[in-house]
């Protein structure tokens, strides 16, 4: 009877979720159970800060667990919607109006889910940069739309090319999907870049949404622009951010969505059916964050930092390519095409040879195979011995081969 239902339950599935396919991100892990390995592998596949989330952040969390906690207006707590236009204003000369213009969401991920179901009827398309965070094509393929992909330049620098963008919008083209710091290359898209991207959003009225999550984590002098705050954007750029990497807050589930009074509006109604709103206490913890003392971050840049170095250093020494300088995010990505081998097999032949975890450059788009990405959000003695053993691994593969 139980498996009468299930089969049928399996026929009733959507046909989006029905055709997805396993994600090899979660296929490594499978065989790291598979050999035994999971108390002898150095994770370096995790896509979040290790550290704890500041003192006043959890202080405030607890004082708001201990008040009230009715569901929260609509954009979120007016005094976090100020701090949020606070923030923007100073910090990425975005102005917005905090009571029309910005909007708490569950994280960027929920903030991104809705805004493509605000924009996309089946057939539309985004036009999506790769290697990509996986949801955009995910988010985008579930609600019967269109991902178009366009390669990014993955040389000394990571690059955009505004003509193969412009050569991709159609009357079905919906929105460019950005996102710098980028994850997983770790790359940056400078000024000029991004102007020139701009330029031609403005001239096709072409909406950009972008995804600003990493927008604190910068090495080496890289400079982070916002999309909205360059000529003739404001309006057409969809911004979001999160608390998650920047606080260390990826579990607590809080973000945003600034853009135009006329998205929110709309966005509000996809956004209700899903959340009705953030999490309230997430969301005092989310004004702390905002307007209370930054020194902690200080100690987190070192580590970062410290680790990058390592990492980068030690790979370089050992040879290998490191595309887009990685002066962005904690993800490092290196160029497996001398292993003979294609990512899935390389991240398995790390596993067995190295005892290291890392992601597969396949799961984010056609542009990432030829790669596997490190992240070095994991303590300083990890990272140390993570690349001594990652480059001990690939001597002893090249004095074979
Ligand atoms: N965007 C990118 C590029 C990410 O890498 C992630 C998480 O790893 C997210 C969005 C999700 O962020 P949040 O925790 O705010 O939902």
């Amino acid at each position: 009877m139980r498996l009468k239902f299930i089969v049928a339950m399996t026929d009733k599935l959507a046909r989006t979720v029905k055709s997805m396919p396993k994600s090899p991100f979660y296929a490594i892990l499978d065989y790291v159970a598979e050999l035994g390995l999971d108390k002898e592998v150095i994770y370096l596949n995790q896509g979040e800060p290790h550290f704890l989330t500041p003192p006043h952040i959890r202080e405030a969390a607890k004082k708001a667990v201990d008040g009230n906690n009715p569901y929260t207006p609509q954009p979120g707590i007016p005094e976090l919607c100020e701090a949020i236009a606070k923030k923007l204003k100073v910090e990425n000369a975005i102005s917005v109006d905090p009571g029309t213009e910005v909007f708490v969401t569950s994280g960027a991920q929920a903030a991104l889910y809705a805004a493509l179901q605000t924009l996309i009827n089946p057939g539309d398309e985004i036009i999506v940069p790769s290697p990509y965070y996986p949801p955009y094509v995910i988010d985008t393929q579930i609600l019967n739309g269109k991902a178009v992909i366009v390669p990014f330049g993955l040389g000394e620098s990571l690059t955009l090319d505004p003509e193969e963008i412009e050569k991709d919008v159609t009357d079905r083209t919906k929105a460019l999907l950005i996102h710098s710091p980028n994850n997983p290359t770790g790359g940056v898209l400078s000024r000029e870049n991004l102007k020139a991207i701009a330029e031609v959003a403005v001239r096709h009225q072409l909406p950009v949404i972008t995804d600003e999550c990493y927008e604190k984590i910068l090495f080496d002098g890289a400079e982070h622009v916002s999309m909205a705050s360059l000529p003739g954007m404001r309006d057409q750029t969809i911004t979001i951010s999160s608390f998650s990497k920047t606080f260390s807050m990826t579990g607590w589930r809080v973000g945003y969505l600034a853009a135009s009074a006329d998205f929110v509006k709309s966005f509000a109604k996809i956004h209700h059916t899903i959340n009705i709103c953030a999490n309230s206490i997430a969301q005092r913890a989310a004004y702390a964050a905002l307007t209370g003392p930054r020194d902690f971050w200080a100690d987190w840049y070192r580590v970062y930092e410290t680790n990058r170095k390592i990492l980068v250093d030690s790979l370089k020494d050992a040879g290998v390519r490191i595309p887009a300088r990685a002066t962005g995010t904690f993800y490092v990505m290196i160029d497996i095409t001398g292993m003979n081998m294609n990512s899935e097999e390389a991240c398995r032949f790390f596993v067995r040879e190295a005892k290291i975890v890392l992601t597969p450059g396949s799961g984010f788009g056609p542009q990432g195979e030829g790669y596997v990405r490190m992240s070095y959000a994991t303590q300083t003695e990890k990272v140390t011995l993570a690349a001594e053993r990652i480059t001990g691994s690939l001597k002893k593969l090249k004095r074979k081969s």
